[in-house]
This record gives C-alpha cells, structure tokens and sequence, in this order.
C-alpha cells in the first residue's frame, strides 16, 4: 500500500534500463538519462560496462530460439552499456511507455525509440517489461550493494 511522500514505507517499483552499444556511441546517454531524470524517477544504480558474452546471454534467455538471438547478443556485447536502476511508482509500465514499441518504425514520436531510432536491431534502449522481470534482470546485472540507498528529498514535488 501506497503511503504518503513523507512517510519512508513508501511502496515503489524498480526497473531495469540500458542504454544498449547503439545508444552510447551515438552520444545519446544524456538524453535518456535525462528523460527518466526529469519525469520524477528516482536512480537507483548506474553503471558502465561492455558485456560479456554470458551476462547478455542470460539477459535475453527468453529470445534464445529466436532466429536474430545470435546478433542480438553479438551486439550487446559490441560496446559500452550503461545499465541502470530507476525506481517510483508505475515505472516499469511507462518506462516501457517512455522507450516505445521494440520496432522504431512502430514506436510513437515523442518516445526514446521513436524519437532516436529506426531499426529494430538498433533500437537504442532496453526496459524491464514486468516487475517480476526487473527483479530478475537487476539481479543479472548488480550486486545488492550497488543498489544505492538514497533519499529523494525532492519526492515531496513530486508525489502528492
Ligand atoms: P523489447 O522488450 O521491446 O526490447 O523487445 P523484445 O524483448 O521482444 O526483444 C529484445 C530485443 O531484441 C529488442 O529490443 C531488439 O533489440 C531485438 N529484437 C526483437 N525483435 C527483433 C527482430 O525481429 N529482429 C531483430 N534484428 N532484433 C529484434
Ligand atoms: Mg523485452
């Protein structure tokens, strides 16, 4: 149950965000950071790493039998990844709202995929697309103590 802002029970959800190899070489981290920044959200971990094999691997394991698996992880692996916590109330569905359909040529104007991508295989961004997924990917991706305790003094503004 949702408290007040000023209470620290307060219930949140987390997602999981990366900034694929695409999105960092194009210069594009700013951008997107500061979109989930300035919508309210609270980061929770960020890091910078250029994948292993593995760990990309284990991140997509639902697309292993999918025929562009082998690319997809090719690519992951290709550069620098920023991979990131955001936490606040809804965020794991309107951050997936933020990024946009997978496809860019189907991701609305006004979303990070529809605003900064065209192709699917360079489609810029990766979000969680359930609580029960985010769980598991912020597992795959950090070690419980990379996930900063912090508090948002700001969340008052935001959060009636
Ligand atoms: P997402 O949750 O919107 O990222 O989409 P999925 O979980 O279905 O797929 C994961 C990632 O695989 C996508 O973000 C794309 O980078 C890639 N992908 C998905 N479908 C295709 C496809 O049809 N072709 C290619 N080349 N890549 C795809
Ligand atoms: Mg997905």
């Amino acid at each position: 149950a949702r408290k007040s802002a000023g209470q620290t029970t307060m219930q949140m959800e987390r997602t999981f965000i990366a900034i694929k190899p695409d999105g960092t070489n194009r210069g594009l981290i700013g951008e997107i950071i500061a979109r989930f920044e300035k919508k309210g959200y609270k980061l929770v971990a960020m890091k910078a790493v250029k994948p292993s094999k593995e760990l990309a691997e284990t991140h997509y394991d639902a697309l292993k039998e999918k025929p562009f698996f082998g690319p997809l992880v090719e690519f992951i692996c290709s550069g620098l990844v920023i991979a990131m916590v955001w936490e606040g109330t809804g965020v794991v569905k309107t951050g997936r709202q933020m990024i946009g359909a997978t496809n860019p040529l189907e991701s609305a104007p006004g979303t990070i995929r529809g605003d900064l991508g065209i192709d699917v295989g360079r489609n810029v961004i990766h979000g969680s697309d359930a609580v029960e997924t985010a769980e598991r990917e912020i597992g795959i991706w950090f070690k419980p103590e990379e996930l900063v305790d912090w508090d948002q003094t700001v969340k008052q503004w935001i959060y009636e």
